[in-house]
């Protein structure tokens, strides 16, 4: 597109300067292009001296040549031209052109085809107007014999000629119908003359081709209509309301008619008979307003029309009909109306607000319009909006009928179940706060009912294609947006997708439904917030209430601060009034507000009984009364009220605080999820987004910190880590001190300990475990007094917090422990044997027969409460261990009787019957506690063992009797020697600390260092379990194994591969070979062979192949020891091998086996050794009452982390890689 083919006349035409082609021409310029270097000062020359004219011309030449924001202007004008030129019928282009943006609007004309398919180029007409036929500008002759001619912008329809001053006007200044013009002609110097029954209209063109056009179009279009116009010669128009309305600012008044969805102005009624107008106004664009007792105003957006009519009376007549017009105009009534028979379509499903006009017939809600105009900004991928009245298409009968059949209300019991009420739309909300719940409610899908199969895609589907044959369009609906795939196939060939299947079993409103959503984009990402729709609960009273608080009260408050308020608690909403007289609530809270509510115990405050609220704004509310079953029944229907269905048995227990918090576990420490939480005791019932309900016994946790910041408060039980985080600070620090609280030793008895895995308090096992390690040999152990203050101290540590205490040789001594251990049994509130039981105990104890008083002791045992049975077992294996070596500390039977009697039942031991029970329960330890007696033996050897080492230790060198060992770092060399003192409790992950910390090293993500088994006859290492105790182990050396600290460097890829199975178990092909002594003496034969193994939770099997059905050996899991690498003298086929320990210790004569396996690869190797570890482990975790969910992390030998979130996140970052990746 270049300018030289625009003619300066074209050119000049565009910028309305057209009396200036004669200068152009005689100055030589023809083209715009010759006209690019034009000054002013020629202009000047060439006679064009107004300045206004000589900045239009420069301004428009600068752009054309410049910017060249004309450029497209003008090459769409060359485009007509060249148009032109090949003879376009459809377009004809006249010699006035197209619009130079900024400058001057139109004035050619264009031709339209009577189809008025093309579309409406201005403006004004976008507006639904009957189909323009062809308009131009013309000059129009004056009225009634006045000089001039009159340019005017002239339009033709189907029904009217109409003028106007200029294009951009949208009410004209007269109108002709069509149907009273009887004749159109040429007449001469390119005039044409329209003529109706009385008067005759002269137009002229601006060209001959341009005035025949018009007499053609014109004569084409009044043909067919003039038999009607003659033999009838009244308006075509079916009037609703006429006669004659003033309007403000003219003199006279005008003959006004209604019609349809038009509103006519005529001069008179006479101008009205014969169809000659003013001009005509489309009520779509209307609004009808009274403004005083005579006036209205008709407002559309271009201009208003202030009418005076002659009565009130009319004026409201008027009125009406211009509504009726308005109401017509916006058409299909009809479809509104009766979509609003469905009472509930009536209001708008976003906002309620009345008579909505709008709907989104995919989300099958009928809307207002502002709300409409939110759902349009979702885009048609989500919401679908039409209009009631105009949309007249899509309103098929069947969509009519789903609209019907499922009604806003109906609908909203789907998408909008879960409203919190501070989020709820009301007709006066701000665009800001439509905007935000429209995107909630149907892009997020944030209230909505969540189908039960939701996260389900195969069974959402399978239900859809079901539900599909059946009438329930809800429920269809439903499923669509819980993430049901319309267009799922249905796995039948005749009927492949829900659409059809639904056409196929005349189900017209479901397909429907679907053939609406066929394109529908699967709502965002699930809320993992699962409100569930709280059981409805009324109740109400008198309540006492202090003012509402943003911070934690710490104070009493006085009765004095309380006021007495009338509380309602009713559709999901707590009120208070001033009395119960009073309609408006003082205050309201919305139990979908309310996230805690703390029960307090009585008589913390004023009133007896009182409860606090925490809602989400971090506000705290107290109420009280005097009364306790109204306060019981308070309590009760508020958590109720806020509490939802998945955690309904929570408000069974009787909590003293319930609410929700945000969390994390288990291997997804990205995403956060909704638990809801209630307090009982030292136990807190959790239900997590999807999970069961299952309980974490505070005292019983590895350890709980409050970390970063004090926003997250971390739960470390074994194998697992909760994190809450503080999601709002008020109700978070609250809970945070009552989980504390409730962690740590509680009070006097015995269950308020906290407690080890086996419910034994800690305290007695620390003692224990102390004594076992470092106190057997103490002469007069138990016996002798410690240094009282000491003890004190002791037991004022272990009562605050007894986890926390490690006894450690040289540190503490023995007899301190020795007595902090029996001053607890003394103080004990309730006693080991129980107020109420403990006579009968002594009495037990004079029983003759000795095999009656066992089974007394026993029903006795029996019946203790469970962590009292735990200890008192603990107590006397102990006590059984101690006088056991009584030849090397003097303490025998009767000894350990005479200080634990009195101390156990709490008497003043005067009397030996005390001492008796006890000597009974030690001497008859094994039957009354019907213990295995190998256990027992084992446990003897291992305490003899532990001995001989103290022994050789404290003879030897050690002058100070300090129980050292000697460990490596990493490898095995003088250098790298380590002497640790060893403590009896010491497991291996503290022996792992102690030694790195010694040596100052940084543990660095993913490092996993552990403290392995290493035997150098045999060839093979194992990493102990990271809970595993040292001593024991140490003992059991020989002289050829030793202890090495290193790293894991496998662990990673263990924790991979383990990550990525679902159960612990592994089966296929290795290597086996059999270490068998031939005639006694140790010689190992044969060779390894392939075998088919299977290992399960249970037992490892051994098949000769795949095939054989029934296996060669079978030995139970849990009596393997697993080592890596195999000796190589047995000539291994590969080295990646296992060795493995079997040892029994059920028989009378220990068995002990060793046989070896070898791997093709080494991640087959790492994956069987993985898969051992964990299910070994896995073993060790049955007496955790519950599956923990984690447990595949914690079942590894690795360090557990006592870091933060983050570290703890780094850790487990490695799950999230692909398993099969591993090296
Ligand atoms: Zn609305």
């Amino acid at each position: 597109m270049c300018e030289s083919r625009v003619t300066v006349l074209d050119w000049l035409c565009v910028l309305r300067l057209e009396q200036y082609f004669e200068a152009f021409q005689s100055a030589g310029l023809v083209t715009l292009r010759q006209c690019r270097d034009l000054r002013p000062d020629q202009l000047e020359q060439m006679g064009i001296t107004l300045p206004g004219h000589q900045r239009r011309i420069l301004a428009s030449l600068n752009k054309t040549h410049g910017k060249s924001d004309t450029y497209s202007q003008l090459g769409q004008l060359e485009r007509d031209q060249r148009l032109e030129e090949t003879g376009n019928a459809h377009v004809l282009q006249s010699k006035r052109p197209v619009p130079i943006p900024g400058e001057e609007k139109p004035q050619g004309s264009v031709y339209l085809p009577s189809s008025g398919k093309l579309s409406i180029p201005t403006k004004e007409d976008s507006s639904p107007l009957t189909a323009v036929i062809k308009m131009g500008w013309l000059d129009k002759n004056p009225p009634q014999g006045a000089l001039y001619y009159q340019r005017r912008w002239v339009k033709l329809d189907v029904d009217y000629l109409r003028y106007f001053d200029n294009d951009k006007d949208v009410y004209s200044k007269g109108i002709i119908s069509t149907a009273f013009i009887t004749n159109v002609t040429s007449v001469g110097e390119l005039k044409f003359e329209v003529v109706t029954n009385n008067r005759t209209f002269i137009f002229r063109a601006e060209s001959e081709v341009e005035r025949n056009d018009w007499v053609t179009v014109l004569q084409d279009c009044t043909r067919g209509r003039r038999p009607r116009s003659t033999i009838s010669p009244s308006s075509p128009l079916t009037p609703e309301y006429q006669g004659n309305l003033e309007l403000r600012g003219l003199r006279s008044k005008l003959y006004t008619v209604v019609a349809s969805d038009k509103v006519y102005l005529y001069k008179n009624i006479e101008d009205y008979r014969i169809g000659v107008g003013i001009t005509s106004i489309e009520m779509n664009v209307g609004n009808v307003k009274e403004t005083d007792r005579r006036c209205f105003d008709l407002t559309t957006p271009y201009r208003i029309f202030s009418f005076i009519a002659e009565s009130e009376q009319l004026r409201e007549q008027w009125v009406d009909a211009m509504r009726d017009a308005i109401g017509e105009a916006l058409s299909n009534r009809e479809v509104a109306e009766r979509i609003w028979v469905e009472p509930s379509n009536s209001l708008c499903a976003d906002c309620g607000a009345v008579k909505p006009e709008w709907a989104a017939i995919n989300l099958c809600v009928v809307v207002c319009k502002r709300c409409a105009g939110e759902h349009r900004g979702l885009g048609p991928s989500i919401s679908k909006v039409r209009s009631l009245k105009m949309d007249r298409k899509v309103w098929t009968e069947e969509l009519i009928q789903v609209f019907l059949l499922l009604g806003n209300e109906r609908v909203n019991s789907f998408w909008a179940a879960n409203v919190p009420p501070s989020e709820a739309l009301t007709p006066s909300s701000c665009s800001e706060e439509r905007r935000r719940f429209i995107t909630n409610k149907y892009r997020q899908g944030k209230y909505r009912k969540y189908h039960p199969l939701y996260g389900n895609q195969r069974e959402l589907n399978n239900a859809l294609c079901i539900n599909v044959q059946c009438s329930d369009v809800l429920e269809t609906l439903s499923l669509i947006f819980c993430g049901a795939d319309v267009n799922c196939s249905t796995g039948m060939a005749s009927w492949p997708s829900p659409l059809s299947l639904a056409n196929a079993h005349s189900q017209p409103l479901q397909a429907e439904l679907i053939s609406h959503n066929l394109n529908t984009e699967v709502v965002g990402d699930m809320d993992p917030v699962h409100y569930s729709a709280p059981t409805c609960v009324s109740h109400n009273g008198f309540l006492f209430k202090t003012a509402s608080m943003a911070r934690a009260i710490t104070e009493r408050k006085a009765r004095e601060e309380f006021s007495r308020r009338w509380c309602t608690l009713n559709d999901g909403t707590f009120s208070y009034y001033e009395s119960d007289k009073n309609s408006n609530p003082n205050g309201a809270l919305k139990a979908s507000e309310i996230v805690c509510l703390a029960v307090e115990p009585p008589e913390k405050h004023g009133y007896d009984h009182t409860f606090e609220l925490y809602i989400e704004s971090e506000r705290l509310y107290l109420f009280g009364t005097d009364d306790p079953d109204s306060h019981k029944e308070w309590v009760k229907s508020i958590a109720k009220s806020f509490i939802p269905a998945t955690a309904e048995p929570l408000l069974r227990l009787g909590f003293e605080r319930i609410g929700r918090l945000k969390c994390k576990d288990g291997l997804n420490l990205q995403t956060s999820k909704v638990g809801w939480f209630a307090l009982v005791g030292s136990t807190l019932h959790a239900y997590l987004a999807d999970s069961q309900g299952e309980e974490i016994h505070l005292r019983k946790l590895n350890e709980l910190s409050i970390q970063q910041d004090n926003e997250v408060l971390v739960l470390v039980e074994r194998g697992r880590t909760l994190y809450i985080e503080g999601e709002r600070k008020l109700d978070f620090a609250d809970w945070c001190t009552a989980i504390q609280a409730a962690a740590g030793s509680g009070g006097d008895t015995l269950s308020q300990q906290q407690l080890t895995e086996t419910d034994i308090p800690v305290i007695v096992h620390s003692c224990i475990g102390y004594i076992t390690q470092c106190g057997l040999t103490s002469e007069g152990i138990y016996r002798k007094s410690g240094v009282n203050s000491r003890v004190a101290a002791l037991c004022e540590r272990f009562r605050r917090d007894a986890r926390s205490l490690r006894l450690r040789e040289g540190e503490h001594q023995v007899d301190d422990v020795s007595n902090t251990l029996k001053r607890f049994f003394r103080e004990l509130e309730e006693g080991l044997f129980t107020s109420e039981d403990s006579s009968t105990w002594l009495g037990a104890a004079a029983i003759q027969d000795e095999s009656m008083k066992i089974s007394q002791y026993q029903l006795l045992f029996n019946k203790l409460p469970h962590v009292n049975k735990a200890t008192l077992q603990a107590l006397i294996n102990h006590l059984y261990c101690v006088q056991r070596f009584s030849e090397l500390n003097q303490m025998n039977l009767h000894n350990l009787a005479i200080v634990f009697g009195p101390t156990l039942f709490q008497t003043d031991g005067k009397d030996y019957t005390a001492g008796r029970a006890i000597e009974d329960l030690i001497q008859h330890y094994t039957s009354i506690f019907e213990v295995d007696e190998q256990q027992l033996k084992r446990q003897l050897e291992e305490i003899t063992a532990i001995n001989q080492m103290r022994e050789k230790l404290n003879t030897n060198t050690e002058p100070g009797g300090h129980f050292i060992c000697t460990v490596y770092l990493e490898e095995k060399k003088d250098t790298a020697e380590q002497h640790v003192k060893i403590p009896g409790s010491m497991t291996a992950a503290e022996l792992v600390c102690e030694v790195l910390d010694r040596r100052n090293i940084m543990v660095k993500e993913k490092e996993y260092w552990s403290c392995w088994e290493i035997s150098d006859k045999e060839e093979m290492e194992r990493p102990l379990h990271y809970q595993e105790r040292v001593l024991p182990i140490l003992h059991s050396f020989g002289t050829d194994s030793h202890l090495l600290i290193k790293k894991h460097v496998a662990m990673d890829a263990m924790i991979v591969y383990l990550a990525s199975k679902v159960d612990a178990s592994k089966h296929g092909m290795m290597k086996f070979r059999e270490e068998r002594s031939i005639l006694g003496l140790g010689l190992s034969s044969g060779s390894f062979h392939d075998r088919y193994f299977i290992l399960n939770s249970n037992s490892l099997r051994m098949y000769k192949e795949v095939r054989s059905n029934r296996p060669e050996r079978d030995w139970p899991v849990k009596n393997l020891k697993v080592y890596l690498g195999v000796k190589k003298k047995l000539r291994p086929p590969t080295c990646w091998g296992l060795t493995v320990v079997y040892e029994s210790k059920k028989q009378e004569k220990p068995e002990r086996q060793q046989w070896y396996l070898c791997c093709d690869t080494q991640s087959e190797m790492r994956e069987w050794y993985a898969t051992f570890l964990s299910i070994q482990d896995g073993l060790q975790q049955t007496r955790v009452s519950r599956v923990l969910p984690d447990a595949r992390h914690g079942n590894v030998s690795l360090i557990p982390l006592r870091g933060s979130e983050n570290e703890m996140r780094n850790s487990v970052a490695a799950f999230s890689q692909d398993p099969l990746a591993v090296s």
